[in-house]
């Protein structure tokens, strides 16, 4: 849900509101005209209008922007329309009786004061109330912006672990090279990398997890798309705390953006943005775009740089040009839309709060090398069509310098003073045994991937090998001047630290960080896990 459209929402019951008290108005005006003012039966009605409007917009708010999806857990065989259907009903209802209820009680309140109070005494309490109302308006906002939190000391330095799902140095090397990804090469000439490597399955919720952890799958909890009864894994499946989890429990501030397996959100200071809110947003604001038409095309322009023609849905649909750009439409949409939201979350987000620390997490690299890598790499593979090459070789290409700008603009939204580390759960290699029935799945992940370790906590020392994917909580904590978790299995890399920084900030250790970080968790399901299994399918990952 954008600012934007959650605005619009509201404006809508903001508007309902204030026809209702232009109504109310009218109808008292006319009945003290005609002198049959009775004040109990109008402020009931007044009221029980007034309530049951408000009560309907924010119940509406509340839960309908989340249609189908996360606002219900799912609840026996019910579907999302019949859920939707209940749901449109409790609010209904609830909100005329909630008015009903609230309408006599101030009638009662007003029974009640004018039995016991004097005319002038009523005004001095109404004339009290309304002073004590206007303070609040006025402190309110100030005070929960400028509340004071209990914290510790500051981190030693501010850290962000920023993921590229898929990134491979094969892919990203080369094209760092050439000059395409100016934000790679920056990151790369001030601070150190090398590959990450990974461990199998390589499967991205585990390894995900296992970053955000510093901790093996069969500890996490996470360790495949699905658990063993088929439902798409989710946060309240996790066992361990992560990083995010520590630093908030440790009195810093944190934002995390799009992480995968972040659904439900954990209790942190700061904000969490779940891996699942893009499929929330890209319903109802694509319709609210198709209606205006503008933000579409902006979109499609950008979306262009992919050599796609973002109005070949108007062609023949036997004509060759369409079939081209619909291979490119159809996996490039959903990365990109994704990558899209969540980096603008991620740029409004971040420079509003400054957090302590930042987890962000990009899809669309990953997504768009299982289905064009042999366009990129033919050499590879046997007989690939030298058109298709020709057509399709500069899709990923094209992608990673999408991504090369997403990063310079989370950069500006993080600040000059943060320490950041890019992250890959894996690299990618050729799939030669690909099946048949899904000629399209031509890149296949490798456990090789990548990281770049730069800013002001860390060595400017070129290529450093040996990180797993294991060290990078610990190593984060640390830069963070946190403690250890003795619990956690990778190491500190010690060796990417600036020296003077890790002379300042030596590192320390803790057994554990236990229950009181991340306590006993209620596993739950959703009502969306039927439309991510089917984008699991469809992507080779579940049978
Ligand atoms: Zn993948």
């Amino acid at each position: 849900m954008t600012v934007g459209s959650l605005l619009a929402l509201q404006l809508v019951g903001v508007v309902f509101v204030a026809l209702a008290l232009v109504g109310a108005a009218v109808i008292g005006l006319a009945r003290l005209a005609r002198r049959d003012f009775h004040p109990d039966d109008d402020l009931r009605r007044v009221v029980h209008t007034l309530t049951t409007l408000l009560a309907w917009f924010l119940l509406t708010v509340t839960f309908l922007p989340l249609k189908g999806s996360e606002a219900f857990v799912k609840a026996g065989r019910l579907t999302t329309i019949q859920l939707n259907m209940i749901g449109l009903a409790t609010v209904l209802v609830s909100g005329f009786v909630l008015g009903w209820v609230i309408a006599w009680l101030a009638v009662g309140v007003r029974r009640f004061l004018s039995h016991r109070l004097t005319p002038p005494g009523i005004r001095t309490l109404a004339g009290g109330l309304g002073v004590a109302c206007l303070a609040l308006a006025l402190i309110g906002p100030g005070a929960r912006t400028s509340a004071p939190t209990a914290r510790a000391a500051p981190p030693a330095a501010r850290v962000a672990i920023i993921g590229v799902d898929g990134c491979d140095w094969d892919m990203l090397g080369p094209l760092v090279e050439s000059g395409r990804l100016p934000t790679f090469e920056r990151l790369m000439d001030e601070g150190t990398y090398g590959p990450l490597l990974s461990f199998s399955p390589l499967v991205s919720p585990r390894i995900w997890t296992t970053i955000a952890t510093g901790r093996d799958p069969s500890e996490h909890g996470i360790e495949d798309f699905v658990n063993d009864d088929g439902v798409p894994v989710n946060a309240s499946m996790r066992r361990v705390p992560t990083v995010w989890e520590i630093v908030s429990s440790s009195g810093g501030t944190v934002n995390v953006i799009g992480w995968y397996v972040t659904w439900p959100v954990d209790d942190v200071r700061g904000v969490m943005v779940s891996d699942r809110m893009h499929t929330l947003v890209r319903g109802p604001l694509q319709a609210l775009h198709s209606l205006s038409g503008r933000p579409t095309d902006d979109r499609l322009e950008e979306f262009g740089r992919f050599t796609f023609d973002p109005a070949y849905e108007r062609y023949e649909k036997s004509d060759a040009a369409y079939q081209r750009n619909r291979i490119v439409d159809e996996p490039l949409r959903w990365g990109y839309l994704r990558d899209t939201i969540y980096g603008k979350a991620a740029e409004t987000a971040i420079p509003q709060y400054r957090p302590d620390f930042v987890a962000v997490y990009y899809r669309g690299v990953d997504f768009v090398q299982h289905f064009f890598w042999q366009y990129s790499m033919p050499d590879a593979f046997e007989n690939v069509d030298a058109q298709a090459v020709r057509t399709y070789g500069d899709v990923i290409p094209n992608y990673y310098e999408y991504q090369d700008a997403l990063l310079a603009r989370l950069l500006d939204a993080l600040g000059p003073d943060m320490s950041v580390i890019i992250v890959s759960d894996h690299g990618f290699t050729a799939r030669l045994d690909g099946d048949p029935s899904k000629p399209q799945l031509t890149g296949m992940h490798d456990a090789r991937g990548v990281y770049i370790a730069s800013g002001p906590a860390f060595r400017r020392g070129g290529l450093v090998e040996g990180p797993t994917i294991l060290d990078i909580a610990p190593t984060a904590l640390a830069v963070m001047g946190l403690p250890v978790s003795g619990e956690m299995d990778g190491r500190v890399l010690d060796e990417i630290i600036h020296p003077e920084h890790l002379r300042a900030n030596p590192v320390t250790t803790v057994p554990t960080y236990g229950a009181d970080v991340r306590g006993e968790q209620q596993e739950v399901e959703s009502t969306m896990d039927e439309s991510i299994r089917d984008q699991l399918r469809s992507l080779g990952y579940i049978e």
